[in-house]
């Protein structure tokens, strides 16, 4: 590993919250699936912003609506009608699952999980919840009560309140149907577990889901933050089982890039909410409406929930075909792919982006993730696939490069 000296990691180090353990790279452009540093080097990104950038770095429809919508006119609350948000929900709706037809916006996905929580108490009258183990749900306090992992919830003590929430064994219908009672406001789970190692929910478990959400009215909502707009082969990730949620939290790839967030829902879910009882400065910003839009439309313009399927099928494929006995499976939905080694993923990840300039992450310690955007060519996922091949043949991570190991083992300490 060659050390920067770059005065921007400097910097960043110097002054930054300190939360997160810096990569020892300044990344300053990105186009399609390739990004730059500022030596001029390009990487493969197969990370796009933890699965943000699905239809590539700064798509031009983007860029557009971006760039004219800032010269016009770049916030207006939510009281005050706006063209930009009118046509962006307008969009939104039409793709979405029939039956979510209200929605509330906001800028991040745990802002979409909070709403989430607050929607399903006033929805139902009832304020307990069914959460998965291995789940995540963002880093609010709120949020965090969702959220199994207990390294993002012991820091804060008593300060994240899960008492209301009864977490059960992801892919477990009978300890679904054991928790969910007539005091359950929502049910909460992701249709692939991102973080918690990229584990597709089976169809059966989400359709028993939704019969048993039903029988005791609670409602089912969806986490598909991560899996939605494309990234697993269909706009969202309810569609290949045919479950529709009463609500779905959405964020990340719906504008393209830039910050938003949203709450989708029934009528019946939404009319419940007293005037009020919710709200966000910057949410439904006229500025990510018109990405979002741009974004929308791109996505069905270039069938990019088609391309990630087809390439998403090729590249599990050819991971598959690499046979490393240190791999013990490849698994994944579309282009949302995880391989979980027989060992510690940190060494591989941090090789693969240094040897072979290939971006990647961890989702738990053993697993390495792929979350290129759909937009990616076949050549370059063969470059990935060849330079993941190299670094599992060539990393001893028990005999060399320790202190090179332990920053790895750093950099992937925190996801999302
Ligand atoms: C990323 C993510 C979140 C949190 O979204 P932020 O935009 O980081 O707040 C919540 N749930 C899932 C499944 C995610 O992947």
């Amino acid at each position: 590993m060659t050390s920067t000296q770059s005065k921007w990691l400097d910097i960043e180090n110097k002054y930054d919250s300190g939360i997160y353990t810096k990569h020892q790279v300044v990344m300053v452009r990105g186009q399609g699936a390739t990004v730059w540093d500022e030596q001029g080097r390009s990487y493969i990104d197969c990370v796009v912003g933890y699965g943000v950038a699905t239809l590539g770095h700064s798509h031009p429809d983007v860029v557009k609506a971006v760039q004219e919508q800032a010269a016009k006119l770049m916030v207006m609350p939510q009281s005050m009608p706006n063209d930009k948000r009118a046509e962006f929900l307008q969009e939104l709706v039409g793709v979405l699952p029939q039956g979510l037809e209200r929605v509330f916006l906001c800028n991040s996905g745990t802002e979409a999980m909070e709403a989430a929580k607050k929607f399903a108490i006033t929805g139902t009258g009832r304020s307990r919840f069914v959460s998965m183990k291995r789940g995540f749900s963002g880093r609010s306090l709120g949020a965090l009560a969702f959220t199994w992992e207990p390294k993002y919830r012991e820091p804060f003590g008593d300060a994240v309140d899960n008492k209301h929430v009864d977490f059960i064994t992801y892919g477990d219908i009978e300890q679904l149907r054991q928790a969910v009672t007539e005091e359950t406001a929502a049910v909460i789970m992701e249709p692939v577990q991102g973080e918690g190692g990229v584990r597709p929910a089976s169809i059966e478990f989400l359709q028993e889901a939704r019969r048993i959400t039903k029988e005791k009215g609670a409602l089912l909502i969806l986490d598909e933050i991560q899996t939605g707009f494309c990234r697993t082969g269909k706009m969202f990730a309810c569609e290949h089982s045919g479950v529709i949620p009463d609500g779905m939290t959405l964020a990340k790839a719906m504008a393209g890039g830039v910050p938003i967030g949203a709450f989708a829902m029934t009528q019946e879910v939404a009319q419940k909410m007293p005037g009020g009882g919710h709200g966000t400065t910057f949410g439904g910003n006229p500025l990510s409406m018109a990405a979002g839009t741009a974004a929308i439309r791109a996505m069905k313009r270039e069938g990019l929930a088609e391309q990630a399927r087809e390439k998403g099928a090729y590249m599990m494929d050819k991971l598959r075909a690499i046979g490393s006995s240190k791999i013990r499976e490849v698994r994944g939905l579309g282009l949302m792919i995880g391989v979980e080694l027989k060992e510690k993923s940190a060494p591989y990840i941090h090789a693969l982006e240094h040897d072979e300039g290939v971006l990647t992450l961890a989702a738990t310690p053993l697993v390495v993730r792929f979350l290129p955007p759909a937009t990616i060519t076949k050549e370059q996922i063969d470059q990935v696939v060849a330079a993941f091949e190299r670094v599992l043949n060539n990393v001893n991570p028990r005999a060399e490069r320790q202190e090179e190991l332990k920053q790895a083992d750093k950099e992937n300490e925190q996801q999302e």
